[in-house]
C-alpha cells in the first residue's frame, strides 16, 4: 500500500524577544501528530531545529534535526520586531518535508483499525510481537480461506475472520446473524507458504 499523507497544519505560533525568536508548528500527518520547532538565539549553542512525533505515551520523540551550524549564519540576529516567519518558515517547511518522508514509510490506517490490528499482532505474537508480511503471504491469504472481514459487534468487540464464505449470513446480514454452519470448507485451506 502506498500512502500520501494529508498534511494539515493544526497550529502555528511564533514568538520573538530581544534575545531569541521561535516558530512552533503542530502538523497532522495521517495518524501522526508532529511538532516542528525552530529556535534562533543570539548564541549558536541554544539554537535548534527539530521535528518530533507524538508517541502513544504522549511524549515527543525526535525524528529529524537540522543542526544550527547549517542555518545560524543564514538567519538574522534576534530583535523584538523581527519577521519570524520570513526567517524560520523555510527551515520549518524543510523539517516538515523530511519528517513526512520518514513517516510515509509506515502505512497509514485509521486509529481504530491500528488498535485492532495491533491487538491481533500482540495476541498472536506477544506484547512485543513482530511479524513480516511478505507479498507471498498476502497472495496466499487472498487465495485461501474466506474473505477477510473485520466486523464491529454490539458488545464492543471486533471479529476478524477468514472463516466464512462470501455469502454466509454472518458476513452479509446487517445485524448479528450467526454462521449457517456451511463454511467449514473454507476453513481447511492449506499451509502458509512462509511457514514451510
Ligand atoms: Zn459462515
Amino acid at each position: 500500500m502506498t500512502t500520501s499523507f494529508p498534511h494539515t497544519v493544526v497550529d502555528e505560533s511564533i514568538s520573538a524577544a530581544d534575545g531569541y525568536y521561535t516558530l512552533l508548528r503542530i502538523v497532522h500527518l495521517g495518524p501522526h501528530t508532529v511538532r516542528v520547532r525552530v529556535h534562533r538565539d543570539v548564541e549558536l549553542e541554544p539554537c535548534f531545529a527539530a521535528a518530533e512525533v507524538l508517541s502513544s505515551e504522549m511524549t515527543w520523540t525526535p525524528l529529524v534535526m537540522h543542526h544550527p551550524d547549517h542555518w545560524f549564519d543564514r538567519t538574522a540576529t534576534p530583535f523584538r520586531h523581527i519577521n519570524v516567519k520570513a526567517e524560520l518558515e523555510p527551515l520549518a517547511n524543510d523539517l516538515t518535508q523530511r519528517v513526512t518522508a520518514v513517516l510515509v514509510k509506515t502505512i497509514a490506517l485509521p486509529e481504530h483499525v491500528m488498535d485492532v490490528v495491533g491487538a491481533l499482532l500482540a495476541v498472536a505474537y506477544g506484547s512485543a510481537g513482530e511479524r513480516v508480511i511478505t507479498p507471498d503471504d498476502v497472495r496466499w491469504a487472498k487465495a485461501n480461506g474466506g474473505p477477510f472481514r473485520a466486523i464491529d459487534r454490539q458488545d464492543g468487540s471486533v471479529l476478524l475472520t477468514k472463516a466464512h464464505r462470501y455469502d454466509c449470513p454472518l458476513l452479509v446480514s446487517e445485524s448479528d446473524v450467526p454462521c449457517d454452519g456451511k463454511c467449514q470448507a473454507v476453513q481447511t485451506a492449506g499451509g502458509n507458504p512462509s511457514m514451510n
